[in-house]
């Protein structure tokens, strides 16, 4: 990075409290953690709910920074250059506006309910065949991971493929006019973050503002089997749709799975062909489909496309499968939990090829506000009706999933509730055979990964 101070202040309107006394104006960093600065960064202290970042002013200075943002009109350390604006926050987003500005590249935009870390993963597995890519790291998708990701942009880079997280409305909207992508994709609109978005529709509308910041006249890749996706429609953009229903741009049949992989048969506009993952489950090949379609976009041929499918890798916690040494088959999805990635889940399960029972342990699923019974308790319903033998409910909310399934008709579904994690792994020897099939997954705060370990070492 080699960034003109005066562009920078010019950039995000800022206001020079204290001007340079040297000549020196060249910002070779942007940092908002004072323990990475060094020499020519430009330091970013935001302000949080436990700390005040102003505070490492006089520490960034001493370690050689050029200058640092405020929200103060005092000058805290005078060997530093001081910028004023008025919220640090706001000019870190513009700050990253500006200097993505400066990339004549492509940058695909993910955002959606569930499964945008592994659509994104996957889009950047499939366009690394050809590209020099950078993508977001792990989950970094909110107001700071996403400028924090584009300042990684270097001159070596030829795309970008970003993740777009939110809670509330109008974060999308913040977070695309940042990126400019000229490629966006929304995986689906469920039910996550519902508390805050009052209904299905107001989430389909805060996905809809990745529009905002959309470059002129560049494509937006949804999922149209879902509900309310199919209906999008866009005189400015090229709306372009994927999903296992034939009405899709992009479609799948013959999906099914086998081992550690899933395969599938893909009907471009233009062509069809057999493809194979390396992860579990349709929404996998619904990852894929888009990760093709952009690739289609992007002129890859069909051997990079399906060399790239294969480079895949599977985030930890997201439907990893393990086998125990007492003959357990482990799938560990405990990173997170909504109820259309819980149902995503037990249709793998149901479907997985594996001679013993099909267990499911699933816990609570958190930010569902008022609708967190109805919620779980359909999730309940949903685990009744697939082929699946066991189903333990751990933690509070999850009573409404043993709820749910008990409501169902289905006597082969055999149901049990325990409101304490602990007091379950207690149990854990008891509740396991050989040979089963164990699914995990709640919310990334049940920390099911400690029943995980425990499995491990059930005897
Ligand atoms: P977060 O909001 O935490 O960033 P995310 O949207 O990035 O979540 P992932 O981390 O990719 O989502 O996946 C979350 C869960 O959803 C995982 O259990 C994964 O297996 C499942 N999943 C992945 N892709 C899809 C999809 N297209 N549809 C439904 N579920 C999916
Ligand atoms: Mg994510």
């Amino acid at each position: 990075m080699k960034l003109v101070l005066q562009d920078i202040i010019a950039a995000i309107g800022g206001r020079c409290l204290n001007p340079p006394s040297s000549g020196h104006n060249l910002i070779t960093s942007i940092e908002i953690d004072s323990r990475k600065v060094g020499p020519n960064t430009l330091f970013v202290p935001l302000i949080g709910e436990r700390f005040n970042a102003h505070d490492f002013i006089p520490d960034v200075a001493a370690k050689g920074a050029l200058a640092t943002l405020t929200e103060e009109t005092t000058i805290r350390d005078e060997n530093i250059i001081h910028i004023f604006v008025a919220s640090t926050q706001k000019a870190l987003l513009d700050l990253a506006a500006y200097y993505r500005s400066l990339f004549q590249i492509p940058v695909v935009a993910v955002t959606g309910s569930v499964g945008k870390t592994s659509t994104k993963d996957m889009i950047a597995a499939v366009l690394s065949v050809k590209f020099n890519v950078l993508k977001t790291q792990g989950n970094f998708n909110n107001e700071i991971g996403l400028p924090l990701t584009l300042f990684g942009l270097d001159e070596g880079h030829e795309v970008t493929v970003i993740e777009m997280g939110m809670n509330h409305f109008n974060e999308i909207h913040r977070l695309s006019v940042t990126a400019a992508p000229n490629m966006g994709v929304i995986t689906n609109v469920g039910t996550s973050h519902i508390e805050n978005l009052g209904s299905q529709e107001g989430i389909l509308k805060a996905k809809l503002e990745i529009l905002d910041g959309l470059q002129k006249g560049a494509p937006l890749f949804v999922n149209g089997d879902d509900k309310l996706l199919k209906t999008v429609t866009s005189s400015e953009h090229p709306i372009i749709t994927y999903g296992e229903l034939e009405t899709n741009d992009y479609y799948c049949t013959n999906v099914y799975s086998e081992g550690h992989m899933t395969y599938a048969t893909i009907i471009t506009p233009k062509d069809t062909y057999p493809i194979a993952i390396p992860a579990l489950g349709i929404h996998m090949v619904y990852n894929s489909l888009v990760a093709i379609a952009i690739a289609d976009q992007l002129g890859l041929s069909k051997q990079d496309i399906l060399d790239g499918l294969m480079a895949y890798i599977p985030s930890k916690m997201r439907m990893n499968i393990t086998q125990t040494k007492q003959g357990l088959t482990v799938m560990d999805d405990t990173y997170n939990a909504s109820p259309d990635s819980m149902k995503a889940a037990l249709k793998v399960l149901a479907d997985y090829k594996a001679p013993g029972r099909k267990v499911a342990i699933l816990g609570d699923m958190f930010e569902m506000g008022d609708f967190a019974p109805s919620l779980h308790e359909e999730v309940g319903r949903y685990a009744a009706m697939q082929k699946i033998d066991v189903l333990y409910a751990v933690g509070d909310l999850a009573e409404h999933i043993a709820k749910g399934a008990k409501q169902c008709e289905d006597k082969n579904l055999e149901v049990s509730y325990y409101t304490d994690k602990q007091t379950f792994i207690t149990d854990l020897a008891q509740i396991l055979h050989e040979n089963d099939t164990v699914l995990l997954k709640a919310s990334r705060g049940m920390q099911f990964e400690e029943i995980v370990k425990a499995i491990g070492k059930v005897n």
